[in-house]
């Protein structure tokens, strides 16, 4: 059974032998590229060649590249924990043609690997077309694919985008099926959100750019961009339909069950999945040198990190976890990603430091939470207001609370969070003006507005002791 790191080597070692140029992978934040939050895909370092904007010595590339999904026009933050094939963390494995090779290479090339070197078997594999490329359709035909097994997709899942603007065009998926005991269904049915149709790879023909103010244009040259999920291949060349179930996720699960002395298979299964995936962007994202803060891509670094927090919680931990679980994954991924380890003590400390912080808070917070829900109505959304408490004084972000109602079956309502939210602005703005000192205190305020929520672990502790 191959390893995850056994893939990724067949996978390079493929496209290397077909003249491509192995690039290792970008880091996580993008350098020079405002209109992207972290590398969603492995185009994204290549934004440039695709446009002719960039040239460089080679036109066709191979990469195994660092991704993480949890903003943006790709999120899979809530998918986490819930599917058996998102993480927040992956790496997508791509090769590229910079007006090199078009369609009639790219598909062989997918098939030739699929096939013969992963040897999966072809009459588990289905794929799709946008719904108007006839080429493809007729290719995919040609190196042996069933006419019923070629399914014409007219939604934005075959036209594949970055983000709002860049690079872009019709794409074709291979999925495999892990047959009838998942339940699931074909791209394009009712069911395609289950977990037995599984889109292992995405073949973009990168031939559009779209701009800002919604025009699109046919780009020069024609281009491949592809991404293959590594741990979805992990998972069905080890023979499970779980990404979660495979090696290096596994090993991860259980370090979390060995640091909690809980079971990785009992009642608090979701928790270690969750706590695993967040482990690995977390880790990654403070690697590439993010920190957690108040706002921008540190806020969003924040949130998963109490997230996963919350779920160790779940688990009766007492002390800091997360910290704990680092060397499992340095151990797993140190050798392909070597800036793990060099970040290794910052990632620990980072973790250590703001999970002690966040402790004191989460427990009094999820408190407050179990008596609200008490109060309300089974099916009552949590009120607005409630949220904005737990966010402002106890510092859990939005998405944390919806989290925990999940699994209580609720949700929030969003726009009295909103309106909360903007209340309190307007107030604070109100107290500084009347203040007398409004010049210097607007500088002042323009700073705080600019980092958003506070931790409020000084006063606002004090204050949440009296009101509970
Ligand atoms: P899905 O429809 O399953 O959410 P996608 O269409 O959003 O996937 P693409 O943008 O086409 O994914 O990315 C290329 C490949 O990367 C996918 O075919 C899949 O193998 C993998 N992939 C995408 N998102 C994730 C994720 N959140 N976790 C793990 N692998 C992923
Ligand atoms: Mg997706
Ligand atoms: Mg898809
Ligand atoms: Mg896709």
């Amino acid at each position: 059974m191959p390893s995850l790191n056994d893939i990724r080597s067949t996978f390079l070692g493929y496209f290397e032998k077909q003249g491509h140029q192995i690039v290792p992978s970008s880091p996580l934040v993008p350098r020079n590229d405002p209109t992207l939050m972290f590398a969603n895909s492995g185009m994204v370092q290549f934004k440039n060649l695709f446009t002719g904007v960039e040239t460089r010595d080679y036109t066709r590339a191979t990469t195994a590249q660092k991704c993480v999904r949890a903003g943006g026009k790709h999120n899979d933050l809530d998918n986490v924990g819930y599917t058996a094939r998102h993480h927040t963390f992956f790496e997508m494995m791509g090769n590229f043609s910079f007006g090199d090779y078009f369609k009639r290479e790219a598909i062989p090339f997918a098939w030739q690997l699929v096939t013969k070197e992963f040897g999966i078997p072809a009459e588990r594999l289905l794929v799709t077309v946008y719904h108007t490329d006839d080429e493809a359709a007729e290719i995919w035909k040609s190196v042996g694919v069933p006419e019923d097994r070629i399914i014409r997709i007219a939604t934005s899942d075959n036209f594949w985008m970055m983000g709002p603007t860049g690079p872009c065009g019709p794409c074709s998926e291979i999925f495999y099926d892990h047959g009838e005991k998942y339940w699931g269904g074909p791209p394009g049915s009712p069911e395609e959100d289950g977990d037995r149709f599984v889109e292992i790879w995405n073949i973009v023909f990168m031939q559009n750019e779209q701009f800002e103010d919604g025009s699109m244009r046919e780009l020069d040259m024609q281009s491949i961009d592809t991404g293959m999920g590594i741990e979805r291949v992990a998972a069905l060349l080890q023979g499970t339909n779980d990404n979660y179930a495979t090696d290096l996720i596994r090993a991860l699960i259980e370090a979390s069950a060995d640091a909690t002395s809980t079971d990785p298979d009992g009642p608090g299964k979701t928790h270690h999945r969750v706590i695993a995936d967040h482990l690995r962007s977390t880790s990654f994202l403070i690697a590439d040198g993010v920190m957690p803060s108040n706002d921008g891509r540190g806020y969003v670094l924040r949130r998963i990190m109490r997230r996963a927090m919350r779920h160790a919680h779940m688990l009766g931990s007492k002390d800091p976890v997360m910290h704990r679980l680092v060397p499992a994954l340095v151990r797993q991924m140190g050798a392909a990603y070597p800036e793990l380890h060099r970040a290794q003590p910052l990632i620990e400390e980072t973790l250590k430091l703001e999970e002690t912080r966040f402790k004191q808070t989460l427990d009094r917070g999820l408190k407050l939470l179990d008596e609200e829900l008490a109060h309300l109505p089974d099916s009552a959304a949590l009120p607005g207001e409630t949220a904005f408490k737990l966010y402002d004084t106890y510092g859990f972000p939005l998405d944390l609370t919806q989290d925990a109602l999940r699994e209580r079956q609720r949700t929030v309502d969003t726009s009295g969070f909103d309106s909360a939210m903007a209340e309190q602005k307007a107030k604070a703005r109100a107290a500084w003006s009347g203040s007398g000192e409004a010049a210097d205190l607007a500088i002042w305020f323009d700073i705080a507005e600019a980092q958003g929520a506070t931790d409020f672990l000084g006063y606002d502790t004090e204050t949440a002791e009296g009101q509970m």
